[in-house]
């Protein structure tokens, strides 16, 4: 029986068509299922596309600093019409080393996130000593085994209540196997207390014990800590990089066996060249003024460069964090025309792909472009909203509580 056979961009195998799916060379947590046609293939295995998507994007959109920026991003994106039903983002703030909370098993660890008005979180949660960096912990394991968030209000959530429910509720709500328990009972207006929330479990005898052990020891201070690890920043960057040659060259497979790329390899795989991982080129890119051509507040922004000796890309995570890397150091069958800019709303679901000219027309000399201006409008109205929220003070405290 005959097989027709394709190379993955990723591992480089041989495997037969039935093998391979679509993938978004761009990941989905970037907004990457709203960009054009030519950032998905169908040159990508399974295996990559499940294990590559899990443990590298995955790892990387979870970073404790990187999942930060993308939160910050998020907020910048509030739907204004509509904001009893919608769900800010949370903030890590690391794993907790002085809470013990009673009984939580030798494999479990606590990690503290801060909700939108400053309430506190503690999610009891599957240890992971292998990613220490990824908040949240192992997505298999997450999955797999039982963890439970703790939510704790503030004075503050009362003016915005279902906002602030909604957005513990929304929380990894993929994340099926989390329980939640409210840390505060709930009255309606006569006074009676709401036995079921929307959202949240009952709370059993050990959450009970938790929930009193918190409040016992609330006024003393939390410490925790935040891990970073730099190697699965550069997996993902060189992945990136990967996918924007099969992109953007005639012929990938022929850029892909050249000496730069096998650089890019031994990122993705983590192979080492014996003095440690390479450095790729570009990196982390100090210079500011690349970081402010290319920032919108709100979105992600991809600007990428024809440098005359190859493609560069440069990655923008809302005007917070910039990364500029080789792509390819040859022009040989690159099909780019022109510098190019793709910038990218997941909340929304739109991106737009334009010339860096049109786009540096737009935002320097205000030439007008429709498309970029409706994805920027959300965040001068998002700003707003979160500071009438954030300066407004409690009303009713005692009827809702
Ligand atoms: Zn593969």
């Amino acid at each position: 029986m005959a097989f027709n056979m394709s190379k993955c961009i990723y591992c480089l195998q041989e495997k037969s068509a039935n093998e391979f799916s679509l993938e978004h060379i761009v990941p989905q947590f970037l907004g990457g299922a709203y960009a054009p046609d030519i950032f998905k293939t169908r040159n990508v295995c399974k295996k990559c596309n499940n294990n590559l998507g899990l443990f590298v994007d995955g790892s990387f959109a979870r970073d404790s600093l990187i999942g930060w920026y993308l939160r910050e991003i998020d907020s910048l994106n509030i739907d204004t019409l509509d904001k009893d039903s919608i769900a800010l983002p949370l903030v890590c703030m690391g794993k907790v080393e002085n809470i013990k909370f009673p009984d939580v098993p030798a494999d479990y660890v606590c990690e503290s996130w801060l909700g939108p008005f400053g309430e506190q979180i503690y999610w009891v949660r599957p240890d992971d000593t292998k990613k220490p960096s990824y908040i949240g912990g192992n997505p298999i394991d997450s999955r797999r085994k039982e963890s439970t968030l703790y939510c704790f209000l503030t004075e503050k959530s009362k003016s915005y209540l279902s906002l602030v429910l909604k957005s513990f509720s929304d929380f990894e709500s993929k994340n099926n196997n989390i329980r939640r328990v409210l840390g505060a009972e709930i009255f309606d207006s006569e006074g009676t207390k709401i036995e079921e929330i929307k959202g949240f479990d009952k709370r059993t005898q050990l959450d009970e014990d938790r929930v009193s052990y918190f409040y016992q020891r609330k006024d003393k201070v939390i410490q925790g800590s935040l891990c970073f690890d730099i190697h699965q920043s550069r997996r993902f960057l060189a992945k990136l990089a990967i996918g924007f040659i099969n992109t953007f060259y005639d012929n990938p497979y022929e850029i892909l066996e050249n000496s730069y790329s096998k650089i890019l390899y031994n990122l993705l795989w983590l192979q080492s060249n014996g003095t440690g991982l390479p450095k790729v080129n570009g990196g982390e890119d100090p210079d500011q003024r690349i970081n402010e051509i290319t920032a919108i507040s709100n979105c992600i922004t991809i600007l990428f460069l024809n440098t005359g000796e190859g493609l560069t890309y440069t990655l923008n995570l809302g005007g917070k964090k910039v990364f500029t890397i080789k792509i390819a150091d040859t022009n040989k069958g690159l099909s780019l025309e022109e510098n190019k800019m793709l910038i990218l709303n997941k909340n929304l679901e739109k991106s737009v792909f334009i010339s860096f000219r049109e786009f540096i027309d737009w935002k320097l000399k205000n030439v007008e472009n429709k498309d970029l201006t409706e994805l920027v409008n959300i965040s001068k109205s998002s700003e707003k909203i979160l500071n009438e929220m954030r300066e407004s003070s409690p009303i009713n405290f005692e009827e809702v509580f």
